[in-house]
């Protein structure tokens, strides 16, 4: 079974203080517009990540982050987990259920800033791994090595 990357979007790839390693982007779609900020070596790392992974959008821009982002970033279009609800509940991230859903038995790394001990503890087995990014940063470096020793851990056996 592939596993699946789940990717949030704002804080682990347009985080709150981007380094100079950043790109400002304008986004302007109808009557909207949006300033987000993306690394191009994160675009590298994912599009290297997919030889292994099954990379998947869980990000509050849903569809969007195919239509403005995945360009931007040099990714395919990516499958995208929709939230029909954002009621926060009171054990875990709004998103938890959902990426439950999503997943069922299939292994998993999801990069998320919002998540916190709860929804590590939701997903109960060792192969599906809920890592906290910090959202003023972004993604670093560090935070590949986990994405890495995870898939060291459980793929290359
Ligand atoms: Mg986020």
């Amino acid at each position: 079974m592939r596993p699946f990357l789940l990717l949030d979007v704002d804080g682990p790839l347009n985080p709150r203080e981007p380094s100079a390693e950043f790109v400002r982007h304008e986004i302007v779609e109808g009557d909207r517009s949006w300033t987000v900020h993306l690394n191009p070596s994160h675009g590298a790392e994912l599009r290297d990540l997919v030889t292994t992974f099954d990379l998947v959008w869980a990000s509050s821009w849903e569809q969007g982050a195919n239509r403005l982002l995945a360009p931007l970033l040099g990714l395919p279009q990516l499958p995208t987990i929709e939230w029909p609800d954002r009621t926060p509940i009171p054990t875990s991230s709004w998103k938890t259920p959902y990426v439950a859903a999503w997943v069922g038995e299939r292994p998993f790394v999801w990069l998320d800033d919002g998540v916190d001990e709860r929804d590590i503890a939701y997903f109960a087995r060792p192969c599906q791994l809920v890592h906290r990014v910090d959202s003023q940063t972004g993604l670093t470096p560090g935070d590949f090595a986990v994405v890495r020793a995870w898939q060291r851990e459980n793929l290359l056996r």
